[in-house]
């Protein structure tokens, strides 16, 4: 975790670590006040619970909380954008795999700040392990909550399929913070969260 962190800051990321899940959601909505911020569906954030207590203090869209592209467009053009990672890897990237793009592009979008909430889980190793978690146990698991017809739902396993329901049609790999984003942070947290 040490290396990773250490790439991470080398790459020009803002790197905060937690215990736990209630140390972050205490950080994020004591650090977020008055601001638009969009969130990326993530069962991280689910799992964090911090949605009302940002909507509390800021103007929030959620599409796990109001779905529709009502909420996802705003989100994309909002101020912050949080949301959780496919994976990092050893050298520092930040990878994230989506099907309907919201939300990578909600990470690319011109913002004031990205906040990836990351659990120990999603530490990897070199790229191409990386690129492997993404793909064959992120992108299933993620396939088998959201009941998509699609094999890996079936069998947890990817088969890189042709689904008219397929997850799997972006791939956005971070090698270092993109300068149209002010402040690019990881809140990295030692347990196991999402996929
Ligand atoms: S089988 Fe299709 S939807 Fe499932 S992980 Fe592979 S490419 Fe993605």
């Amino acid at each position: 975790m040490e290396k990773i962190v250490e790439n991470l800051r080398k790459n020009g990321f803002t790197v905060t670590e937690f215990d736990t899940k209630e140390a972050a959601a205490d950080y994020l909505t004591g650090s977020l006040h008055g601001k638009s911020i969009g969130m990326g569906g993530s069962m991280t954030l689910a799992a964090l619970d911090v949605y009302d207590r940002l909507a509390a203090d800021n103007t929030v869209y959620w599409h796990q909380t109001v779905p529709g592209d009502d909420t996802c467009i705003p989100a994309n053009n909002a101020q912050v954008y949080i949301t959780s990672a496919n994976a990092v890897s050893e050298e520092g990237y930040i990878l994230n795999i989506d099907g309907r793009g919201n939300r990578v592009a909600g990470t690319l979008m011109k913002k004031e700040r990205v906040i990836f909430v990351v659990g120990q889980n999603k530490l990897s190793g070199p790229f191409p392990e990386a690129l492997d978690r993404a793909r064959n146990i992120a992108a299933p698991k993620n396939a088998q909550r959201l009941h998509k017809k699609t094999p890996c739902a079936v069998d947890g396993v990817c088969h890189d399929c042709a689904s008219p329901d397929r997850i799997c049609n972006a791939l956005v790999v971070l090698w270092k913070k993109p300068s149209w984003c002010e402040n690019m942070e990881v809140v990295l947290i030692r347990q196991d969260l999402g996929y």
